[in-house]
């Protein structure tokens, strides 16, 4: 099989981890609830589903928050908590980068919403390299469903084996590797890192006088 011709990178225990625990500490503060029944509320919801879907606008999304919740603090504060939940993955934005140095283009796929994106993009100056971003709530579709598969296949103008895709969630690779795509599931960056060697994308990167050596 001939290497991929593009690298789709999920975003969020990729690229970036998160801790949804750090905004239900802070949002509770300003309610009655626990820290974990408002964390609970916020992360893997049916109301986050609604919200990464589309199918909510941020105004929306907080007017329930505060409907369910009774948050005292403004729309400001919430958006502020709710999104200051990311930390980096160092060796996973050296490996992009290193792509990106080969001259290989790469994607953004991620099941996210309107928030945390404002919040990504202003704090994360490595996000802005991509050539692309497909986005759940943009697309109005949510990984695993094939309709955002096919959004991205629409965007990049590639197909099955020229994409190489990224997750830490199986049922996501799943439905990539049903499309013919090339996936990693993602446990960590050494790991990750191997696999994309072994494709032979990276050949020569981070030893540019290799060959004087020979
Ligand atoms: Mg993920």
């Amino acid at each position: 099989m001939p290497p991929p011709t593009i690298v789709v990178f999920d975003l969020g225990k990729v690229l970036l981890d998160f801790d949804y625990s750090i905004a239900g500490r802070r949002v509770a503060a300003q309610t009655q609830l626990s820290d974990s029944e408002v964390q609970k509320f916020l992360d893997q919801s049916p109301l986050l589903y609604r919200f990464e879907t589309g199918l909510m606008t941020q105004q929306q999304f907080f007017e329930e928050v505060q409907r369910q919740t009774s948050f005292r603090g403004s729309f400001e504060e919430f958006g502020g908590f709710f999104a200051d939940i990311f930390s980096e993955i160092p060796p996973m934005i050296e490996l992009h980068a290193a792509l990106r140095r080969k001259g290989i283009p790469t994607y953004i796929f991620s099941n996210t919403n309107a928030l945390a994106m404002v919040h990504v993009r202003h704090n994360f100056p490595f996000f802005a390299n991509f050539d692309g971003y497909i986005l759940s709530y943009e697309v109005k579709a949510m990984k695993p469903d094939a309709k955002i598969y096919a959004a991205l296949e629409e965007m990049t103008g590639r197909h099955g084996a020229e994409i190489l895709y990224l997750d830490d969630r199986p049922e996501n690779v799943e439905a990539g590797a049903a499309r013919g795509w090339q996936v990693i599931l993602h446990t960590d960056p050494t790991q990750t890192r191997t696999a994309i060697e072994r494709l032979g994308l990276l050949a020569g990167a981070g030893a540019p006088n290799a060959n004087l050596l020979q």
